[in-house]
């Protein structure tokens, strides 16, 4: 696949072969990097793209930031004004993902040494795999969840995937598709790059936002339009191993994953192995508003 024409450079556009950092620069860059991660969805009967809530993501971002007390020189209208310059300048005509960054360049490991926040975008096409098609067999880690007073699961951090990549490694060898983590006090978590959802008796719970997990936009989304649209009860709580077991359905969301149903954990099938009704409803509301196919909430979709 040939590489987008352009990446965001702190405030400018710049060809691909430029938008370089030095290879000296790239440990203690990865360590204090915060991220986002966007889609942008094609609508082939509109000939448009939508960025899916992107000042949700940029509010996100700008507490990322904030959390890891970089400094932000470039306000983030400017930022979200060079998401879309990028989309445009890239003539993105089809599925997009789209990953601002945020990091600290220093040559030397002190983390504090020059806290000025350098600032990347980047674009690239990402044709969608059709959201609820493919279930995944999912295991519960033998590696917990980050916490809040060591590595913030709240903040999009890089080094926070040190952890999901620990339980993804173990799960992928153990012949799962994906992990799901319990935090520190044995509650379930989340996945290691995407919040969990289960269905149990018609109702929809899902872990709160303090058990250690990102505040997924994705996951906020579908709590409202269930609460909204299908009228289905959204119970935010924590929730229990074993309850994974006896779930009738269960899926994933995220930007990344979008809706991903659950077919088993640790080999116990829910329901009948297949998506859940329920997970199809909300995965095919979720698509078609993603795309604009269904007009409702507007305010979701930014046409570039
Ligand atoms: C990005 C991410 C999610 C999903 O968040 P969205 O805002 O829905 O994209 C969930 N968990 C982790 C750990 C993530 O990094």
């Amino acid at each position: 696949m040939d590489n987008p024409q352009f990446v965001w450079v702190d405030g400018k556009l710049v060809a691909w072969n430029d938008a370089t950092i030095h290879i000296t620069t790239l440990g203690t860059a990865g360590v204090s990097l915060v991220y986002e991660g966007i889609r942008a969805y094609w609508n082939a009967d509109a000939r448009k793209l939508f960025v899916l809530q992107l000042d949700e993501h940029l509010a996100r971002f700008e507490q990322s930031i904030r959390l890891t007390r970089m400094r932000q020189t470039i306000p983030t209208a400017e930022i979200r004004a060079g998401i879309l310059a990028l989309v445009r300048a890239n003539q993105c005509a089809q599925d997009t993902y789209i990953r601002p960054f945020a990091f600290v360049e220093s040559t030397y490991y002190s983390g504090i040494s020059n806290d000025q926040a350098r600032l990347v975008i980047n674009s690239m096409p990402n044709p969608l795999p059709v959201s609820g098609v493919r279930v995944v067999h999912a295991c519960v880690s033998s590696w917990s969840r980050v916490t809040d007073n060591v590595m913030p699961p709240r903040v999009k951090a890089s080094s926070n995937y040190l952890n999901s990549r620990y339980a993804m490694e173990e799960a992928k060898r153990n012949g799962y598709d994906i992990a799901l983590l319990l935090n520190p006090s044995g509650k379930v978590a989340e996945a290691p790059g995407a919040c969990l959802m289960i269905v149990r008796d018609g109702k929809i719970i899902t872990p709160s936002v303090t058990s250690g997990i990102l505040e997924s936009i994705t996951r906020e989304t579908i709590i409202q339009l269930c609460r909204e649209v299908l009228q289905i009860q959204v119970i935010e709580r924590d929730v229990d191993r074993t309850e994974l077991y006896i779930a009738q359905e269960a899926f994933l969301c995220g930007t990344g994953t979008e809706v991903t149903p659950i077919a088993s954990v640790d080999r116990f099938t829910l329901g009948d192995g297949k998506i859940g009704a329920l997970t199809q409803r909300i995965a095919t509301l979720f698509q078609n508003l993603a795309r604009g196919i269904d007009p409702r909430y507007p305010e979701w979709r930014t046409a570039v």
